[in-house]
C-alpha cells in the first residue's frame, strides 16, 4: 500500500531532485525578471524570454532525445517540471503546444530531416507551434473536417478554415489536419493527413510582401475578457512542400488521436487555477477568524487536488511505459477540468472571508476575475467533457 502510494506521488529521489531544481530556477527567474503568477498561464501568459530561459536551463524538451537537443528523460520527468510551472502560474504559453504535443508527434511520425530541423529549436524554447484541428463545422466531430490538401508538383496545396487556433498569430508554424482523399461515408476517419505549415513568422521578412501572397489569413477571436489567444485561420491554396508532410499520407487520424493522449492527461487539466488557489490560501492563512466552513472548504480543495494528481501521475506513468492510455487520459481531463471550474466558485466563496485590508487582496481579486472569465473554456478545450465521456464509454465497450 505504501509503495503504491509512493508510485502515485512521483517523488522518487531523481524526480525530487529535479523538482527542487526547477523550483530554484523559478524562484530566481521570477526575482530577476518580475513576472507575475497567472491563472490559466498555459493559454494566456506568452513570454518568449521566459521560454528561452527555461530551454537554456534544460527544462524544456525533457522527453526529446539528446541527439535532437533535448534532455532524453521520461514523461515523468516532464510531468514534474510541468507541474511546478503550472503550480506557480509561470508564463509558459509560448512553448506549451510545441513542447507538449508537437515534439512527441515529430518523434513518433516525423522524418529524420523534420526532427533535426525542428526539435532542437523546440527544446531551446525558441520555436512555437499552433495546432489546426477544429473547424467551424467540425469540433467534437473532427472527422467532419473539410480542409483539404491536393497533391501538386513537389508538395501540396492546402485550402480550408481552422478555428480556435490558439497562438497561431504568434507561432512559427501550425500543424494542420487536412483531408488528402475524398470522404468515404463508411470510413469517415480515413483519408486525413497532417501538415507542418510555416507561418509568416518563419518566412524571411524580405519575402513576406512578395506576390503571390503566402495564402494564410490569421484573424483574431477575442474572448469575453478582451484577450486575444485564439484565431480563425484561413488557408487559400497554400503551397506546402513535401518535406512538411508529417507522417504518412492517410494516417492523420491515427496520428492526431495518439497526440491527444498527451494533450488531455497532463497537470494542466487540474492546475489552471493553481495560482489563484495558492494566493487565496496564503491570504486566508494569515487570518485567525476563519470558521470551520472555510477551513473545511480549503481541506476539500486540497484533498481533491491530491487525488486528481494521483490519477494524472498514473497516466504519465503509462505514457512513460510507452502505452497509449486514451481512456484514462479522457477520464482525467473530465474530472480535472470539472474540478478547475468548481474551484473557481469555491474560491469566490472563500474570498468572502478575506479581510478588507489584507495586503494581497487586490491581486487575489484580479486572479479570481480572470479565473471566472476563463472558467467556461476549461471543459471545452482538448475535446469537450461530454464527448470524452462518449470516448470512455466506447473504450469500455459500452456502446
Ligand atoms: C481555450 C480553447 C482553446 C482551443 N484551442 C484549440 C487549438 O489550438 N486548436 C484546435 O484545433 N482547437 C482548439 N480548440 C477547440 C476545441 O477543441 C473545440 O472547441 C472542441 O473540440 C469543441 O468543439 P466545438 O467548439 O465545435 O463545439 P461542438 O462540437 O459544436 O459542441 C457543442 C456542444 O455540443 C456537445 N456535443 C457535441 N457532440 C456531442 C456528442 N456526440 N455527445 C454529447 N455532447 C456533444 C459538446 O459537448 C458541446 O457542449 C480550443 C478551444 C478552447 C475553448
Amino acid at each position: 500500500m505504501t509503495d503504491d502510494f509512493a508510485t502515485l506521488c512521483a517523488n522518487e529521489p531523481e524526480l525530487a531532485t529535479l523538482r527542487a531544481s526547477i523550483r530554484d530556477f523559478l524562484t530566481a527567474d521570477r526575482a530577476e525578471f518580475g513576472w507575475q503568477p497567472a491563472v490559466d498561464a498555459w493559454l494566456s501568459s506568452w513570454d518568449e524570454g521566459f521560454s528561452a530561459r527555461l530551454g537554456a536551463a534544460g527544462f524544456l524538451g525533457l522527453t526529446i532525445p539528446r541527439e535532437y537537443g533535448g534532455q532524453g528523460l521520461s514523461h515523468l520527468h516532464r510531468y514534474v517540471v510541468t507541474e511546478e510551472l503550472l503550480a506557480i502560474g509561470a508564463p509558459v504559453a509560448a512553448h506549451w503546444i510545441a513542447d507538449r504535443q508537437v515534439a512527441p508527434g515529430l518523434l513518433a511520425y516525423g522524418s529524420e530531416e523534420q526532427r533535426q530541423r525542428l526539435l532542437p529549436k523546440i527544446a531551446a524554447g525558441q520555436y512555437f507551434s499552433a495546432i489546426g484541428m477544429s473547424e467551424p463545422q467540425a469540433g467534437s466531430d473532427l472527422a467532419a473536417s473539410a480542409a483539404k490538401a491536393t497533391k501538386t508538383e513537389g508538395g501540396w496545396l492546402l485550402s480550408g478554415t481552422k478555428v480556435w487556433t490558439s497562438g497561431a498569430h504568434l507561432a512559427h508554424q501550425i500543424v494542420v489536419l487536412a483531408r488528402t482523399s475524398p470522404v468515404d461515408p463508411d470510413r469517415r476517419h480515413a483519408g486525413f493527413s497532417q501538415f507542418i505549415v510555416p507561418t509568416a513568422r518563419s518566412i524571411p521578412e524580405s519575402l513576406r510582401s512578395c506576390p503571390p501572397s503566402h495564402g494564410i489569413t490569421i484573424s483574431p477571436i477575442v474572448i469575453m475578457s478582451g484577450e486575444h489567444h485564439f484565431n480563425e485561420v484561413t488557408f487559400d491554396d497554400v503551397f506546402i512542400s513535401d518535406d512538411n508532410l508529417l507522417g504518412e499520407v492517410g494516417n492523420g487520424w491515427h496520428q492526431v488521436t495518439a497526440e491527444l493522449s498527451f494533450e488531455r492527461s497532463g497537470p494542466e487539466r487540474i492546475l489552471s487555477t493553481a495560482a489563484l488557489l495558492t494566493a487565496l490560501v496564503a491570504l486566508l492563512a494569515g487570518q485567525d477568524d476563519l470558521d470551520d466552513h472555510a477551513a473545511a472548504a480549503v481541506g476539500d480543495l486540497l484533498a481533491r487536488v491530491i487525488s486528481l494528481r494521483q490519477l494524472s501521475v498514473s497516466v504519465a506513468r503509462a505514457l512513460a511505459a510507452g502505452q497509449s492510455p486514451v481512456n484514462e487520459a479522457a477520464l482525467v481531463k473530465d474530472l480535472g477540468t470539472r474540478f478547475e471550474q468548481e474551484s473557481v466558485e469555491l474560491a469566490a466563496d472563500l474570498f468572502g472571508y478575506a479581510a478588507t485590508d489584507a495586503p494581497d487582496r487586490d491581486r487575489v481579486a484580479a486572479l479570481l476575475n480572470v479565473a471566472r472569465l476563463h472558467s467556461p473554456l476549461f471543459t471545452l478545450r482538448g475535446g469537450t467533457n461530454e464527448v470524452l465521456r462518449g470516448v470512455v464509454a466506447r473504450g469500455m465497450g459500452l456502446r
